[in-house]
């Protein structure tokens, strides 16, 4: 049976994808390796709990009827209702550096306020390089990249205010180290600090079973634990898929293959894929004209403390602090297995849920080493070193709040996982676990193949928001054109 499209990955951005295209009576079929939907931004259960993969926050926070804001017209194109998000906002979050702290929450007032107190010569600048931020247009699909650095230094002479502005951009948005394409810091800065975050009551699950429902509802067809093995193409057009032959999330090798006999091929006049830019390339036997791009170098790993006690009891009244123990900012690979020179910490409960959280929950991130955890055996060392990790990554959580330890936060921890790059490359299969994808975007969502086409991570729109417009745009770019 053929397809109109197949859309490879059930993240964020293939199933906003495969919503449109199924509005408009495509016949759409979505093939994702997992058991659920969501991708980099899933959840599991685990101590009988719900746990988020990775969601401290949904960036791009606007209230109800914003105009133009990203939020508002994603939730138009899918014809989502905004009150359907529940969405919560943030209490306050901070950057945090040994010499200067600088609040923001979803007043773009209050950082502005706080850059004034803490560097009050810089102001001017800091307007300026606002007003240059707000008037970047980000939606193009064909800009080049500028890098951000030289933009920033040109308004701002405090080299701290730049490291502590960067702080929280890269760590939600940025593929490259210690850079950031000037457009990629516009769309950063904007969800981060112009619009905000919010979390939706009961976590991501809320976002993804309303997607899937409404995908569902519109006719669309999504099939779990089946992966792409393999792009279909003759005569350099894209024509359909080769499944693979172990179902779920088993033992898959990323190399070429020789066509199983037994595997199952579907056809498809289109294909949009969201695996990412190599991983694609992979898919499609060396048959792309161009080179692979390079797999990103940046990965994280995080742990989750459940506690019986709220946060805040123990001092952690922010909602999101981005840190750094260091007066210079360097964001870069993890030479060991883990980098807590910074990191980010999420106190999940300092929302304004309705309802308050069962527990209190405390999220620390850190840039991490794929080439470390990728050597380690499991389970042992595996999980040994998971553990000294926690304990460092809760020693540096210490160190910033002082008050978890003088009140005695280990004491109250009841549970606690913690994920590293293997855990994200074995459920979403990025190269490297790499969260950020590629360094090299290819923002046209264009490949050399006739008929395959890129969204989500490796096109450029980043986080949870960006990742659903990447696939709004690619999708009434090319699959929904007169003719198409
Ligand atoms: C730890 C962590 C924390 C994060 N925190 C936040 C946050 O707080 N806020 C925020 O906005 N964003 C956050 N993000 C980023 C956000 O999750 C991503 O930007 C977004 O989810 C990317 O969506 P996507 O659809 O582009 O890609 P993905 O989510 O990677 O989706 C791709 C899908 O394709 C599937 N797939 C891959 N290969 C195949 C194949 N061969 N066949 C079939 N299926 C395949 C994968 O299983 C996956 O489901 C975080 C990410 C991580 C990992």
């Amino acid at each position: 049976m053929a397809y109109d499209a197949i859309i490879i990955g059930a993240g964020m951005s293939g199933l906003a994808a495969g919503i449109r295209l199924a509005m408009y009576d495509k016949k759409v079929l979505i093939l994702e390796r997992h058991y659920v939907a969501g991708g980099l931004n899933s959840y599991y259960h685990k101590f009988k709990r719900p746990f988020d993969v990775g969601l401290h926050a949904m960036t791009n926070f606007v209230p109800k009827g914003t105009k133009r804001a990203p939020l508002t017209k994603l939730l138009r194109q899918l014809r989502i209702p905004y009150d359907s998000l529940q969405l919560c906002e943030q209490h306050g979050s901070q950057i945090h550096f040994p010499s200067a702290q600088l609040d923001f929450d979803n007043d773009t007032e209050t950082l502005r306020a706080e850059v004034r107190r803490a560097f009050p010569d810089q102001i001017d600048g800091f307007d300026a390089l606002t007003k240059r931020v707000l008037a970047y247009d980000d939606t193009s699909l064909d800009t080049q990249p500028i890098p951000s650095r030289v933009i920033l230094e040109e308004h701002l002479s405090n080299p701290l205010l730049i490291e502590m502005l960067f702080c929280p951009l890269m760590y939600y948005g940025s593929p490259n180290e210690n850079e950031m394409e000037f457009g990629q810091f516009c769309i950063m800065w904007k969800s981060v600090f112009s619009e905000g975050f919010a979390r939706p009551e009961g976590g991501v699950r809320t976002i993804i079973d309303l997607l899937v429902k409404k995908f569902k509802e519109l006719g669309g067809e999504l099939r779990y634990s089946q992966g792409v093995a393999k792009i279909l193409t003759k005569e350099g057009k894209a024509w359909g898929v080769e499944l693979e032959c172990e179902r779920g999330l088993t033992k898959i090798s990323t190399k070429p293959r020789p066509r199983s006999e037994h595997a199952e091929v579907i056809e498809a006049a289109q294909i949009l894929s969201t695996a990412g830019v190599p991983e694609t390339w992979a898919m499609t036997d060396g048959l792309s004209t161009e080179e692979p791009k390079e797999a990103g170098a940046l990965t994280f790993m995080e742990s989750i403390a459940c506690l019986d006690i709220e946060p805040r009891e123990l001092g952690a009244d922010k909602t999101i602090v981005f840190f750094n123990r260091q007066e210079t900012f360097d964001y870069v690979r993890a030479e060991d297995y883990a980098d807590l020179r910074s990191g980010v910490i999420c106190a999940t409960n300092n929302y304004d849920h309705a309802t308050p959280l069962p527990e209190g929950v405390l999220r620390v991130t850190s840039i991490a080493s794929w080439d470390k955890w990728s050597a380690v055996a499991k389970p042992e060392p595996y999980g040994e070193l998971k553990e000294k990790w926690y304990q460092g990554q809760l020693d540096a959580m210490e160190a910033v709040i002082p008050t978890l330890r003088e009140r005695g936060m280990r004491d109250h921890i009841t549970v606690h996982d913690v994920f590293t790059p293997t855990t994200i490359f074995h459920f979403t299969r990025h190269q490297r676990g790499a969260i950020y994808g590629a360094p090299e975007k290819l923002k046209s969502g264009i490949t050399p193949i006739a008929g395959l086409f890129i969204a989500g991570t490796d096109q450029g729109f980043l986080g949870i928001v960006g990742a659903m417009l990447s696939g709004i745009s690619i999708a009434n770019a090319y699959f929904l054109r007169a003719g198409a």
